[in-house]
């Protein structure tokens, strides 16, 4: 079949449930990733044609893609920052806002040359936050802790793939158990979204992400963020810094709860969508 004659018949299966200029994004990352075809490929051969057998995974990620299925999803792949990563459904695909996070946490300890950090994730989900800070740390040692072996297993192979050293903490930080480590910067992404929010929230994250990752109780939204605070106070080395990626609702109820634990110089940013978003503070 012509290429552009498959770009056609996307348009009309989806274009009722996605954006047309997402339609095409999705078009040219499949051919990219299948078919290893640049987007302007129907510029240069208006008139490709492609095989029966090189249709296949095309067709295949349409009938998914019907069904709302994320694209990281369906190709199995996720960036986040300059990385690439590895996702399947044990993991939430990394978001923007998190890249933004782990942003914040580089310039900081690039700003005061700070040497052998030990920093932790908490809630690592695919790795992305805990890579990204191995990569462009090169001197700090990188934990990542979460409550599900499988997901380990993708953080694991994440590193690998990035070429960086993480070592995983397998841990349910509602449960804690005792460990050996002390740590100079705790992070996490932990879920937050209440189940009174579940309407704004699409319904490809609903139906396809782990729901562990994102949900929590109405009525004790900020059970994580009391978790990971006396968890930091245990486990923190003399002093410790603790960055947080908030419910956006939920920005001074959060930043409270480092208020009344003694943390200093706390800090609640926004993210590039103008929401309450990140959080940091200080223990001495
Ligand atoms: N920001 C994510 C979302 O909107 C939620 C991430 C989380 O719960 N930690 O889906």
């Amino acid at each position: 079949m012509l290429l552009k004659e498959i770009k056609t018949i996307f348009h009309k299966e989806l274009d009722a449930l996605y954006p047309k200029e997402e339609v095409d994004s999705f078009f040219y990352s499949l051919i990219e990733h299948y078919l290893k075809l640049e987007r302007f490929v129907l510029v240069v051969q208006p008139n490709l044609a492609i095989t029966k057998v090189e249709e296949q995974p095309l067709f295949k990620a349409l009938a998914e893609l019907k069904l709302e299925k994320p694209l990281q999803y369906i190709l199995g792949v996720a960036h986040f920052m300059d990385l690439e990563l590895k996702v399947n459904e044990h993991v939430l695909i990394p978001r923007p806002e998190t890249e933004e996070l782990v942003e914040w946490i580089i310039s900081d300890c690039r700003a005061i040359h700070s040497r052998d950090l030990k920093i932790l994730d908490i809630g690592t989900g695919s790795g992305c936050i805990a890579i990204a800070l191995a990569k462009n740390l090169p001197n700090a040692k990188v934990y990542a802790m979460d409550i599900s072996e499988e997901t380990l297993e993708v953080a694991k192979a994440n590193a690998e793939l990035n070429t960086v050293e993480v070592e995983c903490i397998h841990m349910d930080i509602l449960n804690p158990k005792e460990i050996e480590y002390e740590f100079d910067i705790i992070v996490s992404n932990p879920p937050y979204v209440r189940e009174l929010e579940k309407e704004e929230i699409k319904n490809n994250v609903k139906a396809y992400e782990p729901s562990i990752a994102l949900f929590v109780p109405d009525e004790d939204a900020l059970l994580f963020y009391r978790a990971i605070i006396v968890f930091a106070e245990r486990y923190f080395s003399k002093k410790g810094n603790l960055y947080l990626e908030i419910n956006q609702y939920l920005g001074k109820e959060t930043k409270a709860l480092l208020e009344a634990q003694n943390f200093s110089e706390i800090e609640l940013r926004k993210d590039f969508f103008g929401n309450d978003r990140m959080l940091k503070g200080k223990l001495d």
